[in-house]
């Protein structure tokens, strides 16, 4: 099969052939329609992610139809569409027991822990608990959309953050999770804020629903906030991974307001800044978001089916696995919004 390819970190990333996966005994091997392509996949290129062992085949959003069944998988069939997410459980300990899979100890992750969909064929494990039905209605490329942007946004609006109907939600970062975060708060009935540097991010993100968008390379965004909200936010949302978004984030927040860490601050120390001494002083909560349990999909889905999220709004091209591969590599320096898809039939 032809699947993107690196045999090192900062390397030449290339197309080639390389051995079909065979479905291990519980799980399944998925013809991929359609794969996201994320910054997290740069980060598996550039050498931050731990988990990956090289060569390596990254991808880790995607939806796609069973091709073959492990022996032990008795809910899923030859044909069957799915998506899944990019946590996969092992659906035995504590965690993946009581509904919080996206953080099993024993998790694997394609594209990370193991290769992933940037390929025309995909291993994943443990198919009965991992594995989501896609309803009819819902293409690949809107499943693939999900991916962990959309998803992990999903769950840090709604189940992490609890935003309400009329709550001031500040985001910074209008990329893939920051967009997605808009479109997820505004569908909650909160009111938003966008902050970035970039003046076509924060178009789209107004064209998203956002009520207000700061330029931060003009204004500061934190005092403008203030101004805008009286009391603060009340929920801030870091969809970048700065120290700087982060720190503005929390000091965007009014006293017992909560702050959602969703882009990976990844520092050279591991280690980030926070205003402990307002955390402390404001009861300030930080609730990080790690992707969605597959048991959490149905009600994303839901709201995907009747229309009322629209994560294909976010989709801004559809390439082929070639593209795919060299967009990569630009990834660290790309000013392009939305999202890509890969399709590998392309
Ligand atoms: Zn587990
Ligand atoms: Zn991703």
């Amino acid at each position: 099969m032809r699947a993107i390819y690196f045999s090192e970190f900062n390397g030449k990333i290339s197309v080639r052939d390389v051995p079909q996966p065979r479905a291990p005994k519980s799980g399944v091997v998925i013809k991929v329609e359609a794969t996201g392509l994320c910054r997290s996949d740069w980060h598996g290129w550039a050498g931050h992610d731990s988990d990956i062992h090289l060569p390596h085949v990254p991808g880790h959003e995607l939806a796609g139809t069973v091709f073959e069944v492990g022996e032990g998988v008795t809910r899923f069939h030859v044909g069957d569409r799915i998506t899944v997410p990019f946590v996969n459980g092992c659906g035995k300990c504590t965690f993946c027991t009581s509904g919080n899979a996206q953080v099993c100890p024993n998790q694997t992750q394609p594209g990370f822990t193991q290769w992933g969909s940037f390929a025309e064929y995909v291993a994943l494990e443990n198919a009965d608990f991992n594995l989501i039905a896609l309803p009819d209605e819902i293409s690949f490329q809107t499943a693939a959309a999900l991916g962990c942007r959309f998803a992990t946004a999903f769950r840090g609006i709604v189940d992490r953050a609890k935003v309400k109907q009329g709550e001031w939600v500040a985001i910074y970062g209008c990329g893939g999770v920051g967009l997605s975060s808009i479109m997820i708060a505004k569908a909650m009935g909160a009111k938003v804020i966008a902050v970035d540097i970039n003046p076509d991010a924060l178009q789209k993100a107004e064209e998203l629903g956002a009520d207000y968008s700061i330029n931060s390379a003009l204004n500061d965004p934190v005092t403008t906030i203030w101004d805008i909200t009286d009391l603060g936010a009340h929920v801030s949302i870091d969809a970048l991974g700065s120290e700087t978004t982060a720190n503005n984030a929390v000091l965007s927040l009014r006293r017992m307001g909560r702050h959602v860490q969703l882009g990976l601050l990844l520092t050279e120390s591991g280690q980030s800044l926070m205003p402990m001494s307002r955390v402390i002083g404001w009861e300030i909560d930080i609730l990080g978001s790690h992707g969605m349990p597959a048991v959490d999909y149905p009600k994303m889905l839901a709201l995907v089916a009747s229309g009322e999220l629209k994560p294909q709004d976010l989709i801004s091209r559809e390439v082929s696995l070639s593209a795919g591969a060299e967009e990569l590599g630009k990834m660290e320096n790309s000013k392009r919004s939305g999202i890509t898809i890969i399709k590998p039939s392309m």
